[in-house]
């Protein structure tokens, strides 16, 4: 491990703009670490950030979300684009080569100076995904990746989290896993932007999209001049399907610059990035019950009854300022 005084912020900015990986590596893992000097890494790449097109993608474990990504991997760099990947696992409390050692699939494109590859494991972090994956996002963006695939493991909340970060969300399903009744009480069905059916070389495939297609269309998206999502089919491991969900993914983005819908969700993105950042700030400054902060002065009164928890609650907003 190096200590925090040989990093070196501004060459380090420097060296991953210039497309050195080790460089977005490292500014990866300030994210990660939550390191005091992710403010001055913040301020240094802020200028070079909002070129990247961010497509988030979900799916329950084993739909085949690591082979998709690899897939629209080989895609996008057949266009000439600079990719990057960010793999978050929201329950995985390991990082980097913990979880990459399973993406197998992605090692086709490991040795491909076009692509960045990264994991990141948020849990344990004051604010979780919300909090670190839009700054390593900053990194990538700044880094000159053109497109940045976000993929998550469908654990509940970090679904939504994720669509809320991304321009375009992917949602993946595989016959029999995901029919329409399974997606709409997971919630998903809200979410997802496009949904694709993979495994199609299964049985079941057919019925899975029909089912989807019938839920979407019993939905709130009818309305003239809305997206409908549309549901293909693919066959990841065997690359078909990609020059159609590529097309659907081109759809989506052409849409949402018609509508004003991207800077929308843009600006949504960045005020919940605002706000993670401001209450992890928040919390830092108002300490804990065991701790010397305001917080602890204040629960003492409380718990004798000299003072009620909402005056404690105003004297401490007013004790952080
Ligand atoms: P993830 O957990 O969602 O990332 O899923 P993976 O990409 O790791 O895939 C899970 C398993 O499904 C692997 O064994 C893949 O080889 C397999 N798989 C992926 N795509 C397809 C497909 O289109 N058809 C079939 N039959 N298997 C697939």
């Amino acid at each position: 491990m190096r200590s925090r005084r040989d990093v070196d912020v501004p060459a380090l900015v420097e060296q991953a703009r210039a497309g050195s990986p080790r460089a977005v590596a490292r500014l990866i893992t300030l994210v990660e670490n939550a390191d005091p000097r992710l403010r001055e890494v913040m301020a240094a790449l802020a200028p070079h950030t909002g070129q990247a097109r961010v497509i988030g993608l979900t799916g329950s474990p084993g739909v085949g979300k690591s082979t998709t990504t690899s897939m629209l991997v080989t895609g996008l760099r057949a266009r000439g684009l600079r990719v990057g990947i960010l793999a978050v696992d929201p329950s995985s409390p390991f990082s980097g080569g913990a979880l990459l050692g399973d993406r197998i699939r992605l090692a086709d494109h490991a040795l491909d100076p076009g692509v960045y590859i990264r994991s990141m494991a948020s849990r344990g972090h004051l604010g979780g995904l919300a909090w670190a994956t839009p700054q390593a996002l900053r990194v990538l963006d700044a880094a000159g990746c053109d497109v940045i695939l976000v993929e998550t493991v469908g654990v509940g909340q970090s679904e939504v989290e994720v669509a809320g970060l991304a321009d375009t969300t992917l949602v993946l399903l595989a016959p029999g896993m995901g029919d329409g009744v399974q997606a709409a009480k997971a919630g998903i069905l809200e979410i997802g932007d496009v949904f694709v059916v993979n495994k199609a070389d299964r049985e079941g495939a057919d019925a899975t999209v029909r089912d989807l297609r019938h839920m979407i269309s019993l939905g709130d998206r009818t309305e003239p001049g809305l997206w409908r999502p549309p549901v293909l089919k693919t066959v990841a491991e065997r690359r078909e399907g990609l020059e159609e969900l590529l097309e659907a993914l081109d759809r989506h983005e052409a849409w949402m610059d018609d509508r004003g819908e991207r800077a929308r969700r843009r600006a949504e993105r960045a005020a919940r990035e605002v706000e993670a950042i401001a209450l992890s700030e928040l919390r830092s400054r108002m300490g804990d019950v065991r701790g010397n902060g305001v917080l602890q002065r204040v629960t003492a009164e409380v718990v004798a009854g000299r003072t009620d928890p909402y005056a404690a609650a105003e004297q401490v907003i007013a004790g952080l300022t």
